[in-house]
């Protein structure tokens, strides 16, 4: 417990710093723990840490911890590859979906969160152009973002991006450079309401915080290496 306490304070204070330093405001910056691997227990600890939002990759490992923890009220970010025979488990689950990059996925989305609140998407962006990676390319952007905003169940806030390593601090920078630029571009179609920026994880974040990002997917430096 305490362990986990520490480091999600360390977070916090290495938020303030980087805010600081690239004239951001910390309270724009949001925290998801990312706790795949691990169990609710350590959910749950994080929880009384004062962390809210929590990420997953896998459907299946995340439902039992989703309902073992419903008496907490967290919120659910769904961070991982989307197949399409599980939209339907993730739209039961999850109030976030950071990693949608089709219209089918969307289409399906919507439906099955017709009985919910809307669901908050976020459109992942292959921002490396990597050939095996998912996400989109910066021509489909544009038509997916509308087709989003045309599903009622779904709530188009941002982008996501899981860049490729990288090792100098500038480096780091220049793939969310790109983001922060591809989100104002759907600001400039949708407004102001495309608010986030999904990006920046553990070895990462400061940099990601430079250039703009609301959302840091933070795991190992919350919860320790995964087995
Ligand atoms: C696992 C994962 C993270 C967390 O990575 P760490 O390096 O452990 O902080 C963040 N985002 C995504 C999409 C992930 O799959």
């Amino acid at each position: 417990m305490s362990i986990i306490n520490d480091r999600i304070s360390k977070i916090h204070n290495d938020i303030i710093a980087a805010c600081q330093e690239f004239r951001r405001n910390p309270q724009e910056i949001k925290i998801l723990a990312v706790s795949k691997y691990h169990p609710s227990e350590l959910v749950v600890n994080a929880r009384h840490a004062g962390q809210l939002a929590f990420g997953e990759n896998y459907v299946q490992e995340a439902i039992p911890k989703i309902v073992s923890t419903k008496a907490y009220n967290l919120e659910w970010h769904f961070i991982g590859h989307i197949q399409s025979n599980k939209t339907r488990a993730i739209a039961e689950h999850f109030d976030w979906v950071h990693t949608v990059a089709s219209a089918k996925v969307a289409n399906r989305l919507n439906q099955q969160a017709a009985y919910r609140e809307p669901i908050n998407v976020c459109i992942e962006v292959n921002v490396d152009l990597e050939e095996n990676k998912s996400g989109v390319l910066e021509a489909q952007l544009l038509p997916l973002a509308e087709h989003i905003q045309s599903l009622k169940n779904l709530r188009l806030r941002g982008l996501m991006a899981i860049p490729k390593l990288r090792s100098s601090f500038n480096q780091q920078r220049q793939p969310y450079a790109k983001c922060r630029e591809l989100l104002s571009r759907l600001q400039l179609h949708f407004g102001k309401k495309i608010d986030t920026l999904s990006m920046g994880m553990s070895n990462d974040f400061q940099a990601a915080i430079a250039e703009g990002a609301t959302i840091i997917r933070i795991g190992t430096a919350i919860f320790g290496p995964r087995e």
